[in-house]
């Protein structure tokens, strides 16, 4: 999949947004909101005065209203990442219409504002998903950068493949769910730091 995000991806659908033209650098985190990351990503990010962007899942803005409502006041921008986080790859047009739709609208119902930007789950996607999410309005937005922050690699390995990897117009792939709420937020503290000595401003995805 990185090897297709930073490669062939772009060759292949230069439509979808896999790392901007800007010099800033773009953290993203899917999944969320979740009750216990989500507002430790955010006291974060506040500290060091950031914004990022936030993928929601629609039944989870529907649980955690107020937290969509915080990410949005806070000046993050919010994307949208399917209803219910099911693959959409290869099923059928109206199927993926219809989880793409409810979830875009379930966020604009919660925070007032319809999110301009879609991240299929997984990253899976075929020309349905294409297609449904610009009839909804949104762009795909992918990521040149893969941080594996939702598997067993150690804080230290996280860290060691952002550096690694990225560069000016990166996006990167984090998460706000079960899987990262176990690693504190000092993990996300040493990779803010990092790319902050490194001269690196950091900005929301725009699309
Ligand atoms: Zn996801």
């Amino acid at each position: 999949m990185s090897f297709l995000n930073r490669t062939l991806g772009p060759l292949f659908f230069p439509s979808i947004l896999w790392r901007s033209s800007n010099s800033s650098i773009h953290l993203t985190f899917d999944d969320g909101p979740h009750p216990s990351a989500t507002p430790r990503v955010l006291e974060l990010l506040q500290k060091f005065g950031i914004q990022a962007t936030f993928f929601l899942l629609g039944e989870r803005v529907a649980s955690y209203p107020q937290l969509a409502v915080q990410i949005m006041a806070l000046g993050h921008t919010v994307g949208c990442h399917s209803m219910s986080h099911r693959s959409l790859f290869l099923k059928p047009l109206m199927a993926q219409r219809a989880e793409i739709s409810r979830a875009r609208s379930t966020i604009e119902t919660t925070i007032g504002k319809s999110p301009g930007a879609f991240r299929p789950p997984y990253g899976h996607f075929d020309f349905s998903t294409l297609r449904a999410s610009s009839d909804e309005g949104m762009r795909l937005v992918m990521w040149d950068v893969d941080s594996q922050d939702f598997s067993t690699r150690t804080n230290a390995n996280v860290l060691r493949r952002l550096t690694r990897q990225t560069r000016q117009g990166s996006i990167i792939l984090l998460h706000d769910n079960d899987q990262t709420a176990g690693r504190g937020s000092d993990y996300l503290a040493a990779i803010v730091e990092n790319f902050l000595e490194s001269g690196y401003t950091f900005a929301p995805v725009s699309v």
